[in-house]
């Protein structure tokens, strides 16, 4: 009896294989535009998941709002023109699961085909990080040199939007993987 709920119950996407972390990023990048390919259109079409993107676009405006005004934003842009440095070190791409690609391709951003910056994260664009949905080590980072610098009350509201950004994309994570059954 087990045995053929189970059978019933066979996940449609497998969430081993190409998609999973450990394997390499171009398999995971793979089985994100497969699916997307597949299942893109009925994926968007679920209310819930429709209405998390939706959440989510808006949950992840204002984290971008509020580095701005922290001071956040000056303080990376002089370090990446001074100091030609950047925290998008190469093997964070590591971290990204084909499921949080796919959420990527979900919310309209393509992946790349290959790594820019040989010493950098495999997302890292021309102008910054090619993603919309980034794991939490990327969402919330910050370096030494920004949490001395910047006063912990001025970086307050930009952990709380960060909450808020982190809490809606694990929602919505989980619905998607609810519809694809992986
Ligand atoms: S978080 Fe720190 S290391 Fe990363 S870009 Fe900003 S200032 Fe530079
Ligand atoms: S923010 Fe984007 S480019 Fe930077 S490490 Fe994260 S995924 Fe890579």
């Amino acid at each position: 009896m087990a045995e053929s709920r189970a059978g019933k119950r066979r996940p449609e996407f497998t969430p081993g294989g190409n998609g999973s972390l450990g394997s390499p990023v171009a398999e995971r990048i793979a089985w994100a535009e497969s699916c997307y390919r597949e299942a893109g259109a009925r994926l968007s079409a679920d209310p819930a998941v429709a209405d998390l993107l939706a959440r989510f676009r808006a949950a992840a405006e204002a984290p971008r709002r509020r580095m701005l005004e922290s001071g956040v934003a000056d303080c990376c842009s002089e370090c990446g023109l001074r100091e030609g440095g950047s925290c998008c070190g190469r093997g964070i791409e590591d971290r990204y699961s084909g499921l949080l690609l796919l959420i990527n391709r979900l919310l309209g951003r393509p992946l790349p085909g290959e790594r820019l910056d040989p010493a950098g994260c495999f997302f890292l664009g021309r102008t910054g990080c090619l993603l919309s949905a980034r794991h939490v080590i990327c969402i919330n980072y910050l370096c030494a040199k920004i949490t001395h610098r910047i006063d912990p009350e001025r970086l307050t509201p930009l952990r709380e939007s960060e909450g808020e950004e982190i809490g809606t994309l694990f929602l919505l994570e989980e619905r998607v993987r609810k519809v694809l059954r992986c």
